[in-house]
């Protein structure tokens, strides 16, 4: 009996390897031709001011609208397209389309905002990563400070010494800077005072119970500090409901991003939220706004 059900076992397990190893090669073969047959999209998702209520950037979020698997999420693929040697060409994709929708956007007169991408760590390494990022601007034609950067701050302080220096080529070619899941990687306060970054993102995993979890409330409360110590704005990611929002707010964080507002929008869409100028119901927050 257990000799049987062991080899019953057995052979769920490579049944479910196969699937799995299956699964990965139908993943690997399609990537490699995605970008051919553009199945790639962009959706955008609105950030916004807390003391305007209004609309101050939209960040690209990719999608990979897989021929039969469907829509795949990045999460699910940017890993395997890094392993790949691919996130060059896709990174690449990412960055002049979000450059095209910007100048569209302000060609059309719907917005003029800053459109936030987020970058790699093997794109940020990358020698010709500047070169690449200028002849995108030049050619789109792009006003730099329309483009922002979102770098991890775990890729940021794997080698702080080697940021730093990429972050001031990127701070004199004019494009804007934001360390992206602020408070997950391990900060070096040191090397953080150096970075001539504009923008910090707390970490969606503070956000969600910060509400009913004095020590999350501590952790953005510390973050927002020492952020605006050191002269930066802070983001606060994943925000779903008021509660969290009207927290956020009270403890001076500038900005806010999450499905409280808006999930990432095909661009349509987006275009639609845009074109409206929709703001942050501000009444809401009561006179929490007034005060600041
Ligand atoms: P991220 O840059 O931290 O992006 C925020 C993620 O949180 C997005 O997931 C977004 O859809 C999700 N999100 C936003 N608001 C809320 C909310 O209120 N609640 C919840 N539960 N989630 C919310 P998404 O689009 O699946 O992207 C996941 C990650 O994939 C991104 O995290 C980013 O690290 C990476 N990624 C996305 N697009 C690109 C890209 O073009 N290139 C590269 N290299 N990475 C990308
Ligand atoms: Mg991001
Ligand atoms: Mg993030
Ligand atoms: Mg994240």
């Amino acid at each position: 009996r257990a000799k049987e059900l062991g080899r019953d076992n057995f052979q769920f397990y490579t049944e479910e390897l196969h699937a799995r190893i299956n699964e990965r090669l139908a993943m690997e073969t399609g990537l490699r031709r995605a970008l051919e047959h553009d199945e790639f999209e962009l959706h955008y998702q609105p950030r916004v001011d807390l003391s305007s209520g209004k609309v101050t950037a939209v960040e690209a979020l990719i999608r990979w609208n897989h021929p039969e698997l469907g829509q795949i999420e990045p999460l699910r693929f940017v890993p395997l397209a890094e392993e790949l040697g691919l996130i060059h060409r896709i990174g690449e994709w990412v960055l002049h389309e979000s450059c095209r929708q910007q100048a569209a956007w302000q060609k059309a007169g719907v917005a003029d905002l800053p459109v936030s991408i987020n970058i790699s760590g093997i794109q940020f390494v990358q020698k010709d990563f500047i070169k690449l990022l200028s002849r995108v601007l030049r050619e789109t034609p792009l006003d730099p400070s329309r483009l922002e950067l979102e770098i991890t701050e775990s890729l940021s302080m794997q080698d702080p010494e080697n940021s730093i220096r990429v972050l001031r080529e990127l701070k004199a070619l004019g494009v804007r800077v934001a360390i992206d899941d602020f408070g997950t990687g391990y900060s070096n306060l040191h090397f953080m005072k150096q970075f001539p970054v504009d923008i910090i993102k707390l970490d969606r995993s503070f956000v969600q119970d910060i509400v009913r979890n004095p020590e999350d409330l501590a952790i953005s409360n510390a973050v927002i500090s020492m952020a605006h110590s050191l002269h930066l704005k802070v983001t606060a990611e994943g925000v779903e409901s008021v509660a969290q929002l009207a927290l956020l707010a009270d403890h001076g964080c500038d900005e806010m991003q999450g499905y409280y507002f808006s999930p990432p929008l095909p661009m349509e869409q987006c275009t639609a939220l845009l074109r409206e100028s929709r703001t942050l119901p501000m009444e809401k927050l009561g006179r929490r706004q007034v005060n600041r």
